[in-house]
């Protein structure tokens, strides 16, 4: 009987593997890094447009339910906090995208028609989850504490200007 070579590649097939791309990545599985992120902090105010009273008084007397609150007496104020960094966690898992589409003519309608070009580079950690879980672009992960609180500093004072 005649050995079948598994290893022995289909013509058609090593012309595909010729012309494989060759991607690399920022970060090896393994690694440990530091995540930046922003929490939202949300507190509940006594709304200040009826005094918590949950209804307004026009001038000539007639009560409304306040439109602020909608009577609920209070509002949601929204905080954002600042830019930090998290304890290392390990990076488990690694998606890269990447697109490079000339769109289809007149298709402007949708998306996933349009002309596309783009990477992206998106990591899961094995404390948070590998498959599911936190995906982490790697815009937000460094190597080391002092890069990661540049960057925070960077970002915090972006917000910040754009604020004044
Ligand atoms: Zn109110």
């Amino acid at each position: 009987m005649k050995k079948k070579n598994l290893n022995q590649r289909s013509p058609a097939r090593a012309i595909c593997l010729e012309n494989e791309m060759k991607l690399s990545t920022t970060f090896n599985l393994g690694d440990k890094v530091h995540w930046i992120n922003r929490e939202y902090k949300k507190t509940q105010v006594t709304c200040p447009s009826c005094a918590g009273k949950g209804k307004i008084t026009l001038s000539d007397g007639e009560k409304y339910t306040c439109p602020k609150c909608i009577g609920r007496c209070y509002q949601i104020k929204t905080d954002i906090l600042k830019w930090h960094p998290l304890p290392k966690f390990t990076l488990g898992q690694v998606t890269i995208t990447i697109s490079d589409s000339p769109g289809i003519d007149g298709e402007d309608r949708f998306d996933n028609f349009k002309p596309k070009k783009d990477r992206e580079e998106r990591y899961m950690a094995i404390e948070t989850g590998i498959g599911s879980g936190t995906l982490y672009n790697v815009k937000d992960l460094f190597a080391t504490q002092e890069e990661a609180q540049t960057e925070c500093d960077k970002r915090n004072k972006e917000e910040n200007d754009k604020r004044e």
